[in-house]
């Protein structure tokens, strides 16, 4: 008998409906999803775990506002990613000079008029990286900038996330 073939609820699937034998689907909240969206799927939730537990660090809160929440969504539907939006908030938070994060009931929607100043800033930081060949230590300044206490594995993954977000 032929394998049933349902719909996925992955973006790139559904865009072009594409169905799949339902034997190969797993569910994520009910949703069916092929094993390359379930990976994209799951990977993204990953990142958007990462981006709210920073959050929630940076302004000492046990969970993330519904304001915050929907700001984030509005940058991901302006093209930005949870990588990138957490990049934004660690260097308005660590890295940039006499900057006060906005309070946490207005949200963060105004970190967005720094994103292109972050980009320049990392972009000058490949530069001068390239330039100092060799020297390995410039990339370790962006996790030991931070006051917060990480284990190793995170703060491993955090330094490859911003190194990731140089190239
Ligand atoms: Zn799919």
């Amino acid at each position: 008998m032929a394998e049933r073939m349902v719909k996925c609820y992955g973006k790139d699937c559904e865009v072009a409906n594409v169905k799949h034998p339902s034997n190969i689907m797993t569910k994520i909240s009910g949703k069916n999803y092929c094993p390359e969206c379930y990976a994209k799927e799951m990977e993204n939730r990953r990142q958007r775990d990462k981006l709210y537990s920073y959050i929630c660090e940076v302004y000492k809160t046990p969970f993330v506002t519904p304001l915050i929440k929907k700001h984030i969504n509005d940058f991901i539907a302006n093209g930005l990613t949870y990588k990138r939006i957490y990049a934004l908030i660690h260097y308005c938070y660590t890295i940039k000079k006499n900057f006060n994060m906005p309070d946490m009931k207005y949200g963060i929607m105004t970190l967005g008029n720094y994103y292109n100043e972050m980009l320049q800033y990392y972009a000058e930081k490949k530069r001068q990286k390239e330039k100092n060949k060799g020297k390995k230590n410039l990339s370790r300044t962006i996790a030991i900038d931070s006051n917060v206490y990480y284990n190793n594995n995170y703060k491993k993954n955090k330094l490859y996330d911003m190194n990731e977000e140089n190239e």
